[in-house]
């Protein structure tokens, strides 16, 4: 064979041409294909895992998938007018969001753009939406409390600032009202709240908006929305949105509360997500990172040490169960990632006991430690007591003989579960639940109509208001209930007592 050196130069020669026009395009790649709200990408040679990619039509994407010769992304918008061979850009930056000030009282999407259509939001910082969580060094115990205003939460299963608990129930249970109640309370007392919308419908979400507001509660809370009709993308992307704007707040020393509604929904998103991006399917046909994609976000709950600001962020995590299957995957997982949980159930819901919360099976693991002293003098007793009670009632159910201690027993039960009872929209401040235990603990219920304890309730708050304000604030003040408190909360009781019997 004849080897030519011309014929070998002018290949060299080429080879050296393309190799400089490739480095010249490494921060572009060509569509090889889309649909789904994913497309494949080829030539991002330097593309970073979760990258903000720029796609021709103005939409933005996310890319997931580092594979060998391709890059698989995510759309966060329409995937109209992108067609096979259109040219992406790397944008050289993870996926953001705008944080600060600003943003309370707005609603926006995962992507931190406003949806109320109440304008522009000028925010001058934006934070990386995927960050580590803190380690722990930088950490402290949870040991203050974070009042949910909600009598049988706050004394049974009391959450601290920084904690983890998660709300997990059937559907139509009372799951949203339990968190809403909650950033309710938090008016006053110097907590900013992030409501998280996943895969909701937008009139539930503008539904909410208008309770929070109506209630004065939009003053400090940002909702941030990613509905049912959104891609799943963004719906994967809002928690950690939502975790990130509540970062900026706690790294200033602040206190930060977040409810993602719901992560079942988010781990469905995911799910559809990392099916498309053919990634390999597990249990339930969730991808194998599932656990993982909740316990980072989970993590970044947090109660910072002293020299970091001491800021903290207690997250609420909701969980939708089917016909209360708490062993499914998600649930599982999140239970096993969280501090403890709050059951709800329907047969409680539709007996007409709300908040549903089944109090034997939830728990706190870190709360008890946080709760103020008063609160757990009277709440020592409450759970066992409210066990006992539930156990009686459904053997009494047989109309089987109770003997008379047992009888005691039941009848107090019934006093204790009217006086957990409580409306939505009606958090109730501590000292006020402290007083209403003490009565229902101390046998102060016995000879009151179980049909009249709620307007026992009412008329007795109306009394303490009236003749006994300092009681309450002595309370909070002190923290625990001594000797001349218990007495005059004793008196106090005994006053009202003679004046509501005597109504009757
Ligand atoms: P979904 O599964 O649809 O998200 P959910 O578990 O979040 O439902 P909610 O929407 O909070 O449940 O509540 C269901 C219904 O129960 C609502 O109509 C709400 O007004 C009512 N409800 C919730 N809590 C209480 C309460 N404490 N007292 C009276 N009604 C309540
Ligand atoms: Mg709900």
């Amino acid at each position: 064979m004849n080897i030519r050196p011309e014929e070998i130069t002018s290949i060299i020669k080429q080879q050296i041409e393309k190799y400089e026009k490739k480095l010249e395009t490494v921060d572009s790649g060509t569509i090889i294909q889309v649909g789904d709200g994913i497309a494949r990408i080829y030539g991002l040679d330097d593309c970073m895992e979760g990258e903000l990619l720029l796609f021709s039509n103005g939409v933005y994407g996310m890319a997931l998938n580092l594979e060998q010769d391709n890059v698989g992304a995510v759309l966060f918008g329409e995937e109209k007018g992108i067609k096979e061979g259109d040219i992406v850009k790397r944008t050289g930056r993870v996926v953001e969001v705008p944080v600060g000030e600003e943003l309370l009282g707005r609603v926006v999407n995962a992507l931190g753009a406003p949806i109320d259509g109440k304008g522009p939001i000028n925010t001058t910082h934006t934070r990386e939406v995927e960050v580590k969580a803190h380690g722990v060094i930088e950490r402290q115990s949870v040991k203050q409390p974070l009042q949910t205003g909600i009598k049988v939460i706050d004394a049974a299963i009391p959450i601290g600032k920084g904690q983890r608990e998660l709300i997990i129930g059937d559907r139509q249970t009372g799951k949203t009202a339990l968190a809403i109640d909650t950033i309710i309370n938090q008016k006053g007392k110097d907590v900013i709240c992030i409501y998280v919308a996943i895969g909701q419908k937008q009139s539930t979400v503008a539904h909410i908006y208008n309770t929070l507001g109506e209630m004065g509660a939009m003053d400090y809370t940002i909702i941030v929305s990613a509905s049912a009709s959104e891609s799943a993308p963004l719906q994967y992307l809002s928690p950690y949105s939502g975790c990130t704007m509540g970062e900026y707040f706690m790294h200033q020393g602040k206190d930060v509360l977040i409810v993602y509604d719901d992560l079942s929904k988010h781990a469905v998103a995911y799910r559809a997500m990392a099916l498309l991006l053919r990634r390999p399917p597990g249990r339930e046909a969730y991808p194998g990172d599932v656990f993982y994609l909740h316990s980072r976000l989970l993590e970044r709950a947090a109660k910072l040490s002293d020299e970091l600001g001491g800021g903290s962020i207690t997250a609420l995590p909701i969980i939708e169960t089917l016909a209360g299957d708490v062993t499914a995957y998600i649930p599982t997982n999140v239970i096993s990632i969280t501090d403890g949980q709050i059951f709800l159930e329907s047969e409680l819901f539709f007996s007409g006991q709300r908040p549903a919360v089944n109090s034997g099976i939830s728990v706190s693991r870190v709360g008890g430690s946080a709760q103020i002293k008063a609160m757990r003098q009277v709440a020592g007793s409450l759970r066992l007591e409210l066990a006992q009670y539930r156990e009686l009632a459904a053997f009494s159910q047989f109309g089987s003989d109770l003997d008379k201690e047992a009888k005691k027993r039941l009848e107090k039960g019934k006093r204790l579960s009217e006086v957990l009872k409580q409306g939505q929209y009606e958090p109730m401040p501590v000292e006020k639940q402290v007083m209403i235990l003490y009565a229902a603990v101390n046998d102060f219920l016995t000879d009151i109509d179980v049909d009249r304890i709620k307007e026992f309730e009412k008329s007795f708050f109306e009394y303490m208001d009236t003749h006994n304000r300092d009681l309450g604030k002595a309370i909070l003040e002190k923290g625990s209930l001594d000797e001349e408190i218990k007495n005059s909360l004793n008196e106090a009781i005994k006053e009202f007592k003679k004046v509501f019997l005597a109504e009757e």
